[in-house]
């Protein structure tokens, strides 16, 4: 390798992370070096990605059709089972079309380059996900960054936005560090008074909030974006959602889903399972709500301080120094897998634990990890 860049990189990578290696299935429980720890680490909010349904569908799927296409979706990637998944995460959104990515990553990549030039403004909160970043970076429109769920901030710059082709205000349904939800209904006013588009990614709100933020707030956006990765099976896939039109122009020239392999068969039928389930299942959402609200109650027995909230992210704050990073090892070594969050993903000072339930967690699995959150304290 190039002597220049390998001194560079040696000089900047000073002590790497290292992933963490997880044996076996994704679950409630995980197991690491041999020993099962309670998972409040995850996304699979629902359950999905163990239900026997989500895997049946992925098998037959594979005995069917094989496991990749080896195309991509405008050439000959295209089976029927996209196009079911399509319709099913539209009726699911109650939107009128969606349309599939790799990733949710993906198609934050490919929606604003797609649909904005340089006659147009963003507005974009200041905890948007990295890959609304990015993918703001990529379209040609002018950016604004306003502080988070700074909604008189969001208003004054909109006002001073002149004549502007389009306003686009972008924001995630849920924010992923704090577990916090958008003002959806302030947002969907302003966007009401200054005829701008309203787009939420909802990666963390799909199917956890019924069908989403959205449907939480009673008020449409206009451009959904979300992700088959957490709540819907926790396998992979994004998608766009909305008019029918905006899908079609997507289908024509957005790159990420132009340019790349259309999804594996059986990862669409496993999504089209889960999206089942979480329709016909309301069990699983009501089961969700009771374990997060009984970890938040026996958290703050023991004395944490929590962020408030509804959602199944519980961000346990341990603030300063490397309290949440030093916790975190003893909870794991006292057999609950959580990772710590510090700066720069969070500001200095606002050190925590993000904790995720799902409804997979039994009332013994809770225990356990409570009773080592006792130890820890
Ligand atoms: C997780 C997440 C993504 C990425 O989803 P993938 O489908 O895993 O690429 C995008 N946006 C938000 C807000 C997320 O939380």
């Amino acid at each position: 390798m190039n002597a220049a860049l390998l001194t560079r990189l040696r000089s900047e990578l000073g002590h790497p992370r290292r992933d963490l290696v997880v044996s076996g299935a994704q679950g409630p429980t995980v197991e690491v070096d041999g020993r099962t720890l309670v998972n409040l680490a995850a996304n699979d909010y629902l359950g999905l990605a163990g239900a026997p349904e989500v895997l049946a569908a992925a098998r037959e799927s594979l005995d069917e059709l094989g496991l990749g296409v080896a195309a991509g979706r405008v050439l000959c990637g295209t089976r029927s089972v996209h196009s079911e998944l399509e319709e099913s995460i539209a009726e699911f959104i109650g939107a009128e079309d969606a349309v599939l990515y790799g990733s949710c990553f993906d198609a934050n990549l490919g929606v604003f380059d797609a649909l904005l030039g340089p006659e147009d403004v963003i507005f974009s909160d200041a905890l948007n996900h990295a890959s609304l970043i990015d993918g703001i970076r990529l379209s040609q429109a002018k950016r604004h960054v306003f502080p988070h769920a700074d909604v008189a901030e969001l208003e004054r710059l909109l006002a001073d936005s002149g004549n502007a082709r389009h306003r686009v205000i972008v924001t995630d349904g849920v924010f992923s560090m704090d577990g916090d939800l958008a003002a959806l209904p302030q947002l969907s006013e302003l966007a009401r008074r200054y005829d701008a588009v309203l787009m939420v990614d909802d990666s963390h709100a799909t199917g956890v909030l019924g069908a989403g933020t959205a449907e939480h707030f009673g008020r449409p956006v206009d451009i959904l974006t979300g992700t088959l990765g957490k709540a819907l099976g926790g396998a992979a896939g994004g998608f766009v959602a909305g008019s029918r039109v905006l899908t079609e122009k997507l289908r024509q020239v957005s790159r990420p889903y132009i340019f790349t392999n259309a999804m594996a068969p059986p990862l669409a039928a496993a999504a089209l399972a889960a999206i089942r389930l979480a329709q016909t299942r309301p069990e699983l959402r009501k089961r969700l709500a009771v374990n997060t609200s009984w970890l938040r109650s026996a958290l703050a027995d023991l004395g944490y301080e929590m962020l408030p909230g509804e959602h199944p992210i519980i961000p346990v704050m341990l603030r300063g120094g490397t309290r949440a990073r030093d916790v975190a090892a003893a909870l794991r070594r006292e057999g609950v897998l959580v990772f710590a969050l510090s700066h720069p993903v969070v500001p200095s000072g606002e050190e925590r634990i993000r904790v995720q339930v799902s409804a997979a967690h039994t009332a013994e699995h809770l225990e356990r990890a409570a009773a080592a959150f006792g130890r820890v304290a």
